[in-house]
């Protein structure tokens, strides 16, 4: 009996132990804005698109295109593919395909294809990366997948996801990308049904949030702008208010994709945050 309860004891502090063992030594990081994914234009007027309560008169802004290459371990996720290179006037000087070369990683490396949304500038070159799982919010795969996609969702470089050739991984709400919590999916619905934005924790720079398009610049996200043609008013609101409770929470810098104003916030490609 007291030799039975000793092995109890034994296997119950193996199991107490067992929680307390250090966590394997984190994975290796980092955060890359590629250098192309668009080419801006001149600055527009954004009153009439960009609020519904045409809040902004006579207010002007540059809207760039962006894309990202988050490194974990020897993984890597691709965040948002821009424009694709033959959009008119848009297209990007160099592919994300050429970019990645620069650096020696191939499209085959691109464990994840993220897309915070349907629009054609974030899913213009995903086609580049049929072996990469694609994670997208399942509002807007169920758009992509409609039999008579609505106008603005970009469905064809998801031929090869369409068809079952490629995997795909629909997200109804966040996503834990590596399953540690480092990278992680915002479900923030709004602008489309299924937008996601990306919580990105680095070990040296801390949390940096990038918005998707759930805000456009600055302005939409101080006070709360609401662009006319999003999908949804009131996802819209709550969504700017949990980005805006994430920010706060974990002194995150906000990448909003679209805004010139944010590009210095991380280094200049090829040169990675850490
Ligand atoms: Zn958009």
């Amino acid at each position: 009996m007291r030799r039975i309860s000793t092995l109890l004891v034994a296997g119950l502090c193996a199991g107490i132990f067992s929680l307390h063992t250090p966590a394997q030594a984190a994975a290796e990081m980092s955060l890359m804005r590629l250098a192309d994914c668009g080419t801006p234009q001149a600055p527009v007027p954004v009153n009439e698109r960009f609020s519904d309560t045409f809040s902004y008169g006579d207010l002007k802004i540059q809207f760039v295109f962006s894309c990202y290459l988050i490194k974990h371990g020897d993984q890597y996720l691709l965040w948002d593919t821009g424009h694709s290179m033959t959009a008119p006037n848009v297209a990007p000087k160099v592919s994300i395909v050429d970019q990645l070369d620069k650096i020696g990683v191939k499209p085959e490396q691109i464990t994840y294809v993220g897309i915070s949304h349907y629009h054609a500038d974030h899913t213009g070159q995903v086609a580049s990366f049929p072996k990469a799982t694609l994670l997208i919010g399942v509002g807007d795969w169920n758009a992509i997948t409609a039999p008579n996609p609505a106008p603005g969702v970009n469905f064809k470089p998801f031929e090869g996801w369409i068809k079952g050739d490629n995997k795909v991984e629909p997200q109804p709400n966040d996503k834990d990308v590596f399953g540690d919590g480092s990278v992680i999916m915002l479900n923030t619905p709004g602008h489309t049904p299924g937008h996601h934005s990306l919580l990105v924790k680095l070990p040296q720079m801390g949390s940096v949030v990038i918005s998707g398009d759930a805000v456009h610049f600055r302005e939409n996200y101080d006070n709360n702008g609401v662009p006319r043609f999003n999908s949804d008013r009131s996802q819209t609101l709550a969504s700017i208010e949990r980005l805006k409770g994430i920010v706060a929470t974990f002194k995150a810098a906000l990448i909003i994709q679209h805004d010139a104003r944010d590009i210095d916030k991380l280094p200049a490609f090829p040169t990675a945050a850490k």
